[in-house]
Formats: C-alpha cells, sequence, structure tokens
C-alpha cells in the first residue's frame, strides 16, 4: 500500500493574547496508505479536531512536515494548492449548518461539479448527481432531489454532505465525529456507506471519534491512533489496540466503555480507574509525561521528570510510555 500522507514531527503553536504561546500538537508522526483508515481517538480538547483542519488544509501547521503524495503541503503553488483542497475533503460533526438551506439538494450536489468540471449540460449534471445519491443511499432519488435540507432528517443531511463531498472526487476524507449528532440507530447505517464507498473508490479516512467502540468498528481492518494532551500516546492494529492495550490512558478509556455498548466484550477483569486528578489545560502542562497526573502507574522520579518516546511493543502496535523499553519489554 503507497502512502498518500506522511506527517513527521509536526507541531502546532498559538500566541494567546497574553503573548504566550500555547503548543496544543507536538511529536505528531504517522502515515496514511492509499485506501487506508486511521481512526483517532481521545477526549475532547485533546486536538484531534485541530490535526483534522490541518491535514484537510484548514488550519496551518507551525512545524514539521506535512506530506501529500510527496509534496509539502506548506510549500504548494496555486495550482497544487488547488488540487490538494479537491484532494482532501472534510465532513463535519453537526449536518444542521454544513448545508446552505437556500440551495436545493440538486445544486448542493451539482455546484462542485460545475466548478470541477466546468460541466453545464443540465441532463449530465442531473445524471451525475442523482448517481452520488445512488450511492450514499439516498433512494429513490427523485425524493432527495429537489428537496432543500430544512425537509431532511440529520442523518439524510449527513448523507447528502458525503455526495457534496464525492463530487470533488477525494482521495482522503477526514470524517470528524460525523454521525455524533445523529440518532444513535442510524450510525452504524451511515458509516456503512461510508466502508462502502471506500471499497469502491480505494478513498482514505483519517476518522475521528471519542468513542472507542464507534472506532474499532470503522477501522477493524486497519489502524488505531490515541492522542492525550496533543501527543500521540498509542498507534496499531486495531484489534491489538483494543483487545491489548498498552497505554494506563487506553486501558482507561477502553475499560470505560466495555459492556455498555454492545460492540467491544463485556468486561471481566475490573474497571481501569485513573488518579482523581483534572485534566491539565494547555497552558500550564505537566513536566515529564504529561499523563503522570492521572495515571495509577505512575513512576516518582521517572514518568513526572522525562518524557517518554514512542517504542514498539508488537507487531505494528506503538506505544509512549516508560513502562516500556524498546522492542516492547516491560519494565
Ligand atoms: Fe503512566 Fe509513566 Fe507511562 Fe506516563 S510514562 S503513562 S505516567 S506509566
Amino acid at each position: 500500500m503507497s502512502e498518500i500522507i506522511q506527517v513527521s514531527n509536526l507541531r502546532k503553536s498559538f500566541v494567546q493574547r497574553n503573548h504566550k504561546e500555547i503548543t496544543i500538537l507536538r511529536d505528531i508522526d504517522f502515515t496514511i496508505g492509499e485506501g487506508e483508515t486511521l481512526c483517532v481517538l481521545g477526549e475532547s480538547g485533546c486536538g484531534k479536531t485541530t490535526l483534522g483542519k490541518i491535514l484537510a488544509g484548514l488550519q496551518p501547521y507551525s512545524e514539521g512536515s506535512y506530506l501529500f503524495r510527496g509534496k509539502e503541503v506548506s510549500m504548494l503553488k496555486k495550482g497544487d494548492w488547488n488540487q490538494f483542497r479537491s484532494d482532501v475533503q472534510m465532513i463535519h460533526q453537526n449536518p444542521y449548518a454544513s448545508l446552505n438551506p437556500t440551495m436545493m439538494v440538486f445544486d448542493i450536489i451539482a455546484n462542485p461539479i460545475r466548478r470541477k468540471y466546468g460541466i453545464r449540460d443540465i441532463d449530465e449534471l442531473y445524471a451525475r448527481v442523482t448517481d452520488l445519491l445512488r450511492t450514499v443511499c439516498l433512494t429513490p432519488v427523485e425524493d432527495f432531489v429537489d428537496k432543500y435540507p430544512d425537509a431532511l432528517s440529520g442523518g439524510q443531511r449527513q448523507r447528502v454532505s458525503i455526495a457534496r463531498i464525492l463530487a470533488m472526487d477525494p482521495k482522503l476524507i477526514v470524517v470528524d465525529e460525523a454521525t455524533s449528532m445523529i440518532d444513535t440507530s442510524l450510525r452504524i447505517s451511515l458509516l456503512q456507506t461510508l466502508l462502502d464507498i471506500q471499497m469502491m473508490r480505494k478513498v482514505s479516512y483519517f476518522f475521528i471519534t471519542h468513542d472507542i467502540a464507534l472506532g474499532r468498528f470503522f477501522a477493524r481492518r486497519n489502524r488505531v491512533m490515541v492522542m492525550y494532551l496533543g501527543k500521540i500516546v498509542e498507534i496499531g492494529d486495531t484489534d491489538s489496540i483494543v483487545t491489548h492495550p498498552a497505554h494506563p490512558y487506553t486501558k482507561a478509556l477502553i475499560s470505560a466503555v466495555k459492556g455498555t455498548s454492545g460492540m467491544l466484550e463485556k468486561a471481566d477483569e475490573e474497571r481501569y480507574l485513573l488518579k482523581d486528578a483534572d485534566i491539565p489545560s494547555f497552558s500550564n502542562l505537566p513536566e515529564g509525561c504529561l499523563f503522570h497526573p492521572r495515571c495509577p502507574e505512575c513512576m516518582e522520579g521517572v514518568c513526572n521528570c522525562r518524557a517518554p518516546e514512542l517504542v514498539k511493543v508488537g507487531e505494528n502496535h506503538f506505544v509512549s510510555c516508560s513502562l516500556y523499553r524498546e522492542e516492547g519489554q516491560k519494565r
């Protein structure tokens, strides 16, 4: 599988009104292959949406490298930049805010086709729009093509958003909590539509969620990356991470939802509990391992002094925790 993106040492900082610099992403290294899904998991505020926006070209990065199809994104000139912005699309969380309420579904989907391919012939546009509506399972198409967004449910609006994005023929789609505002019963069918599109079009996904059960479902044959306070703490094959989490934070995330969603096995062991401490703020990050104030396995004199690096703990499974030595031996 060739890589569509390579991210190395990426960092995102900004200066606050009080002139203090805040770093919200640091030491970010990962790749995504063509047709692959990388699911990013973590609590809200951990930096996953900011990272998704950087991948989609909606925010700049401060340092490091982001290569899209071998080209540094921050160095792209106008023509390549326009192509990049067309190749990488983002599905946002809120389907009620992402569609223009004054436009019919037909124009919402036809407009990007007009812009990208210069097609003006109405029959050809109709054929393309209805083909995309079928791809996202909005059928019979006659029931949707001349509707306004107000007449659609949240799930139907999200499907129109996906059809509009597909009109651009993207190579990578950033999916940002795309099912969190739609009915629980409709989530799996929407995710299955995205998986079917991946099979048909070989599109890659950067799938952002706080829900580990949904992440496991969506990236079940691919990889998961767990983030905490703007850093990657664990990355690897989905099954390896869900069944054998190595990082204490990942263990706590999985332990908290086991048996509650019906999508993860019931816990047969005691709940893995964190220390009762607040999540630190980005403006006052702890020394050493960022997780040490909450970590039940914190080693005084080690974890509060030294930031751990990612080490290999299994085939295609890496963790950033001082409990592990290089090549995965536990201390
Ligand atoms: Fe916990 Fe230490 Fe590992 Fe950080 S490095 S997760 S504090 S054991």
